[in-house]
Protein backbone atom coordinates (compact mmCIF):
# COMPACT_ATOMS: atom_id res chain seq x y z
CA UNK A 1 0.00 0.00 0.00
CA UNK A 2 1.35 3.73 -0.46
CA UNK A 3 2.50 5.93 2.42
CA UNK A 4 0.09 6.75 5.28
CA UNK A 5 1.10 9.77 6.91
CA UNK A 6 -0.03 10.00 10.60
CA UNK A 7 -0.08 13.12 13.13
CA UNK A 8 2.30 12.77 16.04
CA UNK A 9 2.71 15.42 18.96
CA UNK A 10 6.52 16.21 20.81
CA UNK A 11 6.12 15.26 24.42
CA UNK A 12 9.03 15.37 27.46
CA UNK A 13 11.16 12.54 27.75
CA UNK A 14 13.19 12.11 30.68
CA UNK A 15 17.04 10.68 30.03
CA UNK A 16 17.78 7.72 32.15
CA UNK A 17 20.68 5.84 31.79
CA UNK A 18 18.44 3.43 30.11
CA UNK A 19 17.92 5.81 27.27
CA UNK A 20 21.55 6.35 27.51
CA UNK A 21 22.47 2.85 26.49
CA UNK A 22 19.56 2.83 23.75
CA UNK A 23 21.14 6.17 22.14
CA UNK A 24 24.42 4.94 21.67
CA UNK A 25 23.33 1.62 20.62
CA UNK A 26 23.18 3.82 17.54
CA UNK A 27 26.26 6.07 17.70
CA UNK A 28 29.43 5.26 16.75
CA UNK A 29 31.32 6.62 19.27
CA UNK A 30 30.02 6.78 23.51
CA UNK A 31 28.08 10.29 23.99
CA UNK A 32 27.47 11.52 27.28
CA UNK A 33 24.37 12.83 29.00
CA UNK A 34 25.34 16.17 28.43
CA UNK A 35 25.95 15.52 25.06
CA UNK A 36 22.44 14.60 23.59
CA UNK A 37 19.24 15.93 23.85
CA UNK A 38 15.99 13.68 23.95
CA UNK A 39 12.11 13.94 22.58
CA UNK A 40 9.27 11.43 22.07
CA UNK A 41 6.41 11.29 20.33
CA UNK A 42 3.08 10.21 20.78
CA UNK A 43 2.31 9.02 17.74
CA UNK A 44 -0.13 6.69 16.24
CA UNK A 45 -3.18 4.56 18.70
CA UNK A 46 -5.34 1.99 17.99
CA UNK A 47 -8.43 4.08 18.32
CA UNK A 48 -10.49 5.07 15.08
CA UNK A 49 -8.94 8.46 13.96
CA UNK A 50 -9.98 11.49 11.78
CA UNK A 51 -9.64 9.45 8.84
CA UNK A 52 -11.85 6.49 9.89
CA UNK A 53 -8.64 4.79 10.44
CA UNK A 54 -7.24 2.31 13.07
CA UNK A 55 -4.00 0.59 13.48
CA UNK A 56 -4.21 -3.05 15.14
CA UNK A 57 -2.22 -3.60 17.87
CA UNK A 58 -0.48 -6.09 16.58
CA UNK A 59 0.41 -3.28 13.90
CA UNK A 60 1.80 -1.12 16.39
CA UNK A 61 4.03 -3.82 17.79
CA UNK A 62 5.72 -4.10 14.67
CA UNK A 63 6.07 -0.68 14.25
CA UNK A 64 8.07 0.22 17.56
CA UNK A 65 10.67 -2.35 16.03
CA UNK A 66 10.79 -0.89 12.50
CA UNK A 67 11.00 2.56 13.39
CA UNK A 68 14.38 2.28 15.62
CA UNK A 69 17.03 3.66 14.06
CA UNK A 70 15.05 5.86 11.63
CA UNK A 71 15.54 10.08 11.05
CA UNK A 72 13.26 12.87 11.96
CA UNK A 73 13.08 15.27 9.55
CA UNK A 74 13.00 19.19 10.23
CA UNK A 75 10.49 20.92 8.78
CA UNK A 76 12.02 22.61 5.25
CA UNK A 77 12.72 26.21 7.61
CA UNK A 78 14.95 24.19 9.94
CA UNK A 79 16.06 21.37 7.50
CA UNK A 80 18.85 23.79 4.89
CA UNK A 81 21.67 23.56 8.35
CA UNK A 82 21.59 19.78 8.76
CA UNK A 83 19.96 19.22 12.12
CA UNK A 84 18.70 15.93 12.29
CA UNK A 85 17.13 13.49 15.30
CA UNK A 86 17.07 9.77 15.64
CA UNK A 87 14.84 6.92 16.79
CA UNK A 88 16.73 5.39 19.54
CA UNK A 89 13.52 3.34 21.18
CA UNK A 90 9.62 2.83 20.50
CA UNK A 91 7.27 1.01 22.02
CA UNK A 92 3.62 0.66 22.50
CA UNK A 93 2.21 2.38 25.58
CA UNK A 94 -1.35 1.68 27.06
CA UNK A 95 -3.26 4.35 28.92
CA UNK A 96 -7.12 3.95 29.73
CA UNK A 97 -7.38 1.37 27.45
CA UNK A 98 -5.89 2.71 24.40
CA UNK A 99 -2.55 1.73 23.27
CA UNK A 100 -0.45 4.40 21.60
CA UNK A 101 2.92 4.10 19.38
CA UNK A 102 5.68 6.29 21.35
CA UNK A 103 9.25 6.61 19.63
CA UNK A 104 11.95 8.37 21.65
CA UNK A 105 14.58 10.38 19.53
CA UNK A 106 17.73 12.07 20.30
CA UNK A 107 20.03 15.24 19.30
CA UNK A 108 23.42 16.10 19.56
CA UNK A 109 23.80 19.24 21.56
CA UNK A 110 26.52 21.46 19.17
CA UNK A 111 26.30 25.14 18.49
CA UNK A 112 24.29 24.20 14.92
CA UNK A 113 21.40 22.54 16.93
CA UNK A 114 21.25 25.25 19.73
CA UNK A 115 18.02 26.79 18.12
CA UNK A 116 16.05 24.17 17.11
CA UNK A 117 16.39 22.25 20.94
CA UNK A 118 15.47 25.47 21.37
CA UNK A 119 12.23 25.63 19.37
CA UNK A 120 11.28 22.07 20.49
CA UNK A 121 11.73 22.63 24.23
CA UNK A 122 9.94 26.01 23.76
CA UNK A 123 7.03 24.26 22.16
CA UNK A 124 7.42 26.03 18.49
CA UNK A 125 8.17 22.83 16.91
CA UNK A 126 6.10 20.12 18.37
CA UNK A 127 3.94 18.86 15.43
CA UNK A 128 5.30 15.83 13.32
CA UNK A 129 3.83 13.38 10.80
CA UNK A 130 4.91 9.70 10.69
CA UNK A 131 5.19 7.66 7.86
CA UNK A 132 4.70 4.28 7.56
CA UNK A 133 3.24 1.40 5.42
CA UNK A 134 0.55 -1.76 6.27
CA UNK A 135 0.08 -4.45 3.50
CA UNK A 136 -3.53 -4.68 4.59
CA UNK A 137 -6.67 -1.88 4.94
CA UNK A 138 -9.43 -4.10 6.05
CA UNK A 139 -13.14 -2.85 6.20
CA UNK A 140 -14.63 -3.00 9.43
CA UNK A 141 -17.77 -4.08 8.27
CA UNK A 142 -17.23 -6.52 5.48
CA UNK A 143 -13.88 -7.58 6.22
CA UNK A 144 -12.12 -6.81 2.61
CA UNK A 145 -9.11 -5.57 2.21
CA UNK A 146 -9.67 -2.17 0.52
CA UNK A 147 -5.78 -2.47 -1.06
CA UNK A 148 -7.29 -5.00 -3.07
CA UNK A 149 -10.49 -4.72 -4.07
CA UNK A 150 -12.96 -1.67 -3.60
CA UNK A 151 -15.81 -3.12 -1.23
CA UNK A 152 -18.10 -0.33 -1.43
CA UNK A 153 -18.49 0.42 1.75
CA UNK A 154 -17.41 4.09 2.59
CA UNK A 155 -15.48 4.77 5.80
CA UNK A 156 -17.44 6.90 7.84
CA UNK A 157 -20.94 5.56 6.23
CA UNK A 158 -23.18 3.77 8.72
CA UNK A 159 -24.40 0.58 7.60
CA UNK A 160 -26.86 -1.45 9.36
CA UNK A 161 -26.58 0.58 12.46
CA UNK A 162 -22.29 0.00 12.57
CA UNK A 163 -20.22 2.88 11.34
CA UNK A 164 -17.59 1.74 8.98
CA UNK A 165 -14.01 2.20 9.54
CA UNK A 166 -10.68 0.89 8.13
CA UNK A 167 -8.25 -1.31 10.53
CA UNK A 168 -4.57 -0.58 9.10
CA UNK A 169 -2.82 -3.99 9.85
CA UNK A 170 0.33 -5.88 8.78
CA UNK A 171 3.38 -3.72 9.56
CA UNK A 172 5.32 -3.13 5.87
CA UNK A 173 7.66 -0.66 6.70
CA UNK A 174 8.64 2.66 8.67
CA UNK A 175 9.75 5.59 6.42
CA UNK A 176 11.21 8.96 8.30
CA UNK A 177 9.27 11.09 10.50
CA UNK A 178 9.09 14.94 9.71
CA UNK A 179 8.48 18.30 11.70
CA UNK A 180 5.27 20.00 9.82
CA UNK A 181 4.37 23.47 9.06
CA UNK A 182 0.49 23.09 9.99
CA UNK A 183 -1.88 24.54 7.50
CA UNK A 184 -4.85 26.48 6.87
CA UNK A 185 -6.66 24.98 4.55
CA UNK A 186 -10.04 22.52 5.73
CA UNK A 187 -10.31 19.42 4.59
CA UNK A 188 -14.38 19.38 4.38
CA UNK A 189 -15.01 17.03 1.66
CA UNK A 190 -12.26 14.48 0.67
CA UNK A 191 -13.04 11.02 0.70
CA UNK A 192 -9.89 8.58 1.09
CA UNK A 193 -9.28 6.28 -1.22
CA UNK A 194 -7.11 3.37 -0.75
CA UNK A 195 -5.88 2.48 -4.15
CA UNK A 196 -7.16 -1.16 -4.25
CA UNK A 197 -8.66 -2.55 -7.61
CA UNK A 198 -11.74 -0.48 -8.26
CA UNK A 199 -10.68 2.39 -7.20
CA UNK A 200 -8.58 5.65 -8.06
CA UNK A 201 -4.86 5.41 -6.50
CA UNK A 202 -4.57 7.62 -3.34
CA UNK A 203 -2.71 11.00 -3.96
CA UNK A 204 0.30 10.90 -1.40
CA UNK A 205 0.10 14.62 -1.71
CA UNK A 206 -3.30 14.52 -0.39
CA UNK A 207 -2.22 12.21 2.28
CA UNK A 208 0.03 14.45 4.16
CA UNK A 209 -2.09 17.29 3.36
CA UNK A 210 -4.74 15.41 5.52
CA UNK A 211 -2.05 14.40 8.11
CA UNK A 212 -1.41 17.69 8.71
CA UNK A 213 -4.62 19.07 9.02
CA UNK A 214 -5.31 16.60 11.49
CA UNK A 215 -2.57 18.21 13.82
CA UNK A 216 -4.94 21.40 13.94
CA UNK A 217 -7.74 19.30 16.07
CA UNK A 218 -6.00 17.18 17.91
CA UNK A 219 -4.54 18.50 20.96
CA UNK A 220 -4.02 15.40 23.20
CA UNK A 221 -0.18 15.14 24.69
CA UNK A 222 2.13 17.29 26.66
CA UNK A 223 4.41 20.12 25.43
CA UNK A 224 7.28 21.97 27.08
CA UNK A 225 5.54 24.94 28.87
ZN1 LIG B 1 -16.66 -3.43 3.08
Amino acid sequence: MDEIKKAAFVQKQPRTEEDLALINAQALRELKAEEVFVFRLAACDDQVDRDNERFTLSTLDRLAELFVGRTVLMDHQWSARGQTARIYAAGVEEHGGIHRLVLRAYMLRMPETESVIGAIEGGILREVSVGCAVKRALCSVCGADKARKACGHQPGQTYDGQMCHVDLDQAEDAYEVSFVAVPAQPRAGVIKQYGGEGTPRSDAALSLALARQSLEELRYGGNFT
